[in-house]
């Protein structure tokens, strides 16, 4: 038997009473609020989805399902990657996206405070009118940032900016009592006690509804030049990432890519931006790198510098994307990638490791060794600068029972691997209904007890998206 209630229609009436009515049930929920990007982790579709507008609407109705004890859902944008937005028990769901105010510029500090639901492209687009520049940069651009806060995504800037984590100065949560609570200050240090902003940030919706955040800023960078390094394979490209890192250039993204992704991907977008030989030599790696400069005096001297070491380290070439186009084009390929998976492939799952940047190439020659004993095939690819590798394993063929028992077996493996090698099961993506086992393996009981534990202090009742992260249905 559930230990959670159904939302009665007693309830639904105050829950409409709470939110002007913005509540909507049976057919009138849109089928895209039954899963996320990854619906292998399971399809559900809620008893009512209600559209909050503010932290009071958010607080009248997390204190509502907490006396009824009916299990709430936080949903963003919905882009999420392991099924933290789904509502596997039912309930409600309840939907930030109409949070999406900019509510204002601290200039001086450097700082914006937002409602959780503004997407990471409007934040972006609107910091830069204002000179400034938000440097996290997550691939999907159309996620909410209070998703983002939530999931502490990363993204290729990570390499030199930080993940989601490191912008986030202040925010404010209602806790699944109902409790208003303000974390962090709009400060930039703090020794204050625990920090239950850090414990917020990366907790997929298990601990509070995040309602607004305050995110540190940037100056915008001037000048931004993309290189395109060619290599025969894929030791000799990684190999080069600490010598890179070594030599006081700063990329701001560091991307990797074997020869067959860009395949995948240059077809998807029908444009070729990759060379696929060079003096006769097949091309089995790339690596994507990014600097910034003060102008373009300073951008010749770091591409020098940068050509440089990476052939010492023995790339085959370097092509300097030095047009906006040739730059959009590289960049194009890159950013596509999980697009171009899915459209060609009809089942996907995706694990989202990360491991010290030396043992990149070991891992990924363990785990194609690993794929061997299985039906489906996999792509890989990654940010070499931090070493968060994506792989999917993607089959047309396969029945799905069958692909998610064999795909579950070789993530096991996966995951231990990367354990082994000193890593972590998700450097960005999250756990969510979708890594919740493999989460409990590689964490070990200490650990699962503490979270735990942390989890029944700050929801009692446990109906703060349950099944997601450390507690189990
Ligand atoms: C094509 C593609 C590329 C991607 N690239 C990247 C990438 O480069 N880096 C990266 O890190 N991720 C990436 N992602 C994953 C995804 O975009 C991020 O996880 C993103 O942060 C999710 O934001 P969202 O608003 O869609 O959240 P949702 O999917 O709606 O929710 C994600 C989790 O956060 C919780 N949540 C959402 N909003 C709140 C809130 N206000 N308060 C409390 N909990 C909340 C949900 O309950 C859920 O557990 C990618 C996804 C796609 C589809």
């Amino acid at each position: 038997m559930s230990q959670y209630e159904k939302v009665t229609p007693e309830l639904l009436e105050t829950l409409k009473a709470a939110v002007s009515g913005r509540v909507k049930t049976g057919a009138d929920i849109n089928a895209d609020y039954s899963h996320d990007e990854m619906p292998i982790y399971g399809m559900a579709t809620p008893e009512a989805v209600v559209e909050a507008h503010s932290t009071k609407e958010v607080a009248a109705v997390m204190k509502l399902c907490n006396e009824h004890h009916v299990p709430v859902t936080p949903r963003g944008a919905g882009t999420g990657l392991t099924g933290g937005a789904v509502a596997i028990c039912g309930g409600v769901l309840l939907s930030t996206a109409k949070m999406n105010r900019i509510l204002g510029y601290d200039e001086d500090n450097m700082m914006v405070t937002v409602q959780a639901g503004v997407l990471f492209s409007d934040l972006s687009a609107d910091a830069e009118k204002h000179g400034f520049f938000y440097p996290p940069d997550p691939g999907e651009k159309f996620a909410t940032l209070g998703g983002n806060a939530s999931t502490n995504a990363g993204g290729m800037r990570a390499v030199k900016y930080g993940t989601t984590r490191d912008y986030v100065r202040a925010m404010t949560v209602v806790l699944p009592t109902g409790e208003v609570i303000h974390l962090g200050a709009p400060v930039s240090k703090s020794s204050s006690g625990y920090s239950l902003l850090h414990l917020m940030i990366g907790s997929e919706g298990t601990l509070g509804i995040i309602t607004e955040l305050t995110l540190k800023l940037l100056p915008m960078p001037k000048e931004i030049i993309s290189l395109v390094v060619l290599y025969e394979n894929l030791k000799d490209c990684i190999s080069t990432v600490p010598k890179l890192m070594r030599a006081n250039l700063h990329p701001q993204a560091l991307e990797f890519m074997e020869h067959d992704i860009i395949k995948v991907s240059e077809n998807y977008l029908g444009k070729k931006t990759f060379p696929q030989k060079y003096e006769g030599k097949d091309v089995g790696a790339y690596l994507l790198v990014s600097f910034e400069g003060e102008d373009d005096d300073q951008l010749t001297d770091i591409i020098e510098k940068a050509s440089e070491v990476v052939l010492e380290a023995g790339a085959l070439d370097v092509l300097v994307a030095d047009t906006p186009q040739l730059k959009k084009d590289a960049w194009a390929a890159r950013s596509t990638f999980l697009d171009a998976i899915d459209s060609s492939t009809k089942l996907v799952d995706e694990c989202d490791v990360v491991v010290p940047v030396s043992k990149i190439p070991d891992y990924l020659t363990c785990v194609k060794e690993i794929a061997k004993d299985y039906d489906f095939s996999i792509q890989d690819f990654g940010h070499a600068g931090d070493g968060n590798l994506h792989i999917y394993c993607c089959s047309n063929d396969m029945e799905v029972q069958e692909f998610n028992r064999q795909v579950a077996n070789f993530m096991r493996k996966a995951y231990a691997k990367a354990t082994e090698m000193g890593g972590l099961i998700s450097g960005e993506h999250g756990i969510g209904c979708g890594k919740l086992d493999y989460l409990e393996e590689m964490a070990g009981p200490v650990k699962m007890r503490l979270m735990r534990g942390i989890k029944k202090v700050f929801d009692p009742n446990g109906i703060l998206n349950p099944g997601k992260v450390c507690c189990k249905l």
